[in-house]
């Protein structure tokens, strides 16, 4: 493998393969960027076919990570971790120790959260080798994310229905949501408090039924979905989604959810949107309300100070539209735009000697 060549590709600063044989961990640890500050990304926990595909996610991931930081307007650079393993069979505390002390080993550099496959129990194990570790249980930990990012979509589809509507009153929309689960739950209540009409789904027809019962929420069928007459189509279960099969299906005027990776493919799929004057509100930086929090964490955790700033959502996605609109791109270029200016700015100004210790506040 020409693994400086892979790195250089998309610029990735250091990879730490982290290795013990008795307890049998293997991880590998991915900084793609750290000129905001220090690398912030979960640890993902999976059964990778092949050291290679596991090195080929976190390389994708920790990118992914520096986008997100930089359009969310946190002072963090991107990073991830992948531990290579079954998450159900696999964990232990000696496993998640050991993986801490790497982590630690990197002095701050790089800062890990839960992930797919891993818990806030795990972050507990990683906590007593380590202090860089976010989202943890107990007094100064953030707790579980996702009431965050079902906030912070809320705000972005209210500045998704501004852009396209004229108002940002989400009475009277209606909703189309995939999925029920943490996130999703969240979100039909602040949908269906402000008087939207909500639709919807979830392969385990028990969930989507537990959120209508909470919250006057309409079920429907996984598959029709798609189908619904609605304002805006909300994926919140899986990745890839939004594809040239589900597009055509689409009766809404807007994209707007918490999924990750909603595009199978990010150039084909933002264009065919647009070619059905479908308005896309980029998943990264809809769904960063998580990252805001887990963030607020670093400086002392403050429950309001985090919502305060998931709200800086709406102004985001607004400028995101409207720079979009103003040079002629898609808003997911817009997004990737904005986020590598300010990357390169904020390296602009840090060129310049204060005399004192850099301040960093995330
Ligand atoms: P979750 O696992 O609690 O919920 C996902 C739900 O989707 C589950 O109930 C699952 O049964 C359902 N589902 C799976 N496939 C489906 C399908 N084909 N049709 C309908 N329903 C289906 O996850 P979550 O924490 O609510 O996150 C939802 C999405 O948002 C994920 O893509 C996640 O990566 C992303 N996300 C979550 C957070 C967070 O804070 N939790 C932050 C950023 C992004």
């Amino acid at each position: 493998m020409k693994m400086f060549e892979l790195l250089a590709e998309q610029d990735h600063e250091q990879v730490v393969f982290c290795q013990d044989r008795e307890i049998g961990l293997k991880a590998i640890i991915a900084i793609h960027d750290t000129t905001l500050g220090p690398a912030l990304g979960g640890t993902r926990m999976w059964n990778y076919q092949s050291t290679a595909d596991a090195l080929r996610d976190v390389l994708r991931l920790s990118r992914a990570m520096t986008y997100k930081a930089a359009a969310a307007g946190l002072n963090l650079g991107g990073g991830k971790a992948v531990i290579i393993g079954d998450p159900n069979k696999d964990k232990n505390e000696i496993l998640f120790r050991a993986y801490g002390r790497f982590v630690e080993a990197l002095g701050g550099h790089y800062i890990t959260a839960e992930d797919v496959g891993t818990s806030v129990y795990d972050m507990e194990w990683i906590r007593m080798e380590t202090q860089y570790v976010t989202g943890v249980l107990g007094p100064g930990g953030s707790g579980d994310p996702s009431p965050f990012t079902a906030y912070g979509v809320y705000h972005g589809m209210k500045a998704s229905t501004k852009y396209k509507f004229g108002s940002d009153s989400l009475s009277n929309r209606t909703i189309a949501i995939q999925g029920a689960g943490h996130v999703a739950s969240h979100l039909a209540e602040y949908l269906t408090k402000e008087g939207a009409k909500v639709y919807i789904t979830d392969i385990y027809r028990e969930k989507a039924e537990k959120v209508c019962d909470a919250t006057g929420a309409i079920y429907v069928d996984p598959e029709a979905i798609y189908d619904v007459e609605c304002d805006i189509f909300c994926p919140a279960a899986l990745g890839g989604v939004i594809n040239p099969r589900t597009i055509p299906r689409l009766k809404c005027s807007i994209v707007a959810g918490a999924a990750n990776n909603q595009l199978e493919d990010e150039d084909r799929d933002s264009q065919l949107l647009a070619e059905r004057d479908i308005l896309y509100a980029p998943d990264y930086v809809i769904n960063a309300g998580g990252l805001i929090n887990v963030a607020t964490e670093l400086e002392g955790y403050n429950k309001e100070r985090a919502l305060r700033r998931v709200e800086t959502i709406y102004n985001t996605l607004l400028n995101i539209y409207q720079k979009a609109e103003a040079e002629n791109m898609l808003p997911l270029q817009a997004a990737n735009r904005l986020a590598e200016e300010r990357i390169a700015k904020v390296a602009r100004i840090h060129r310049h000697y204060t005399g004192h210790p850099r301040i960093h506040r995330v």
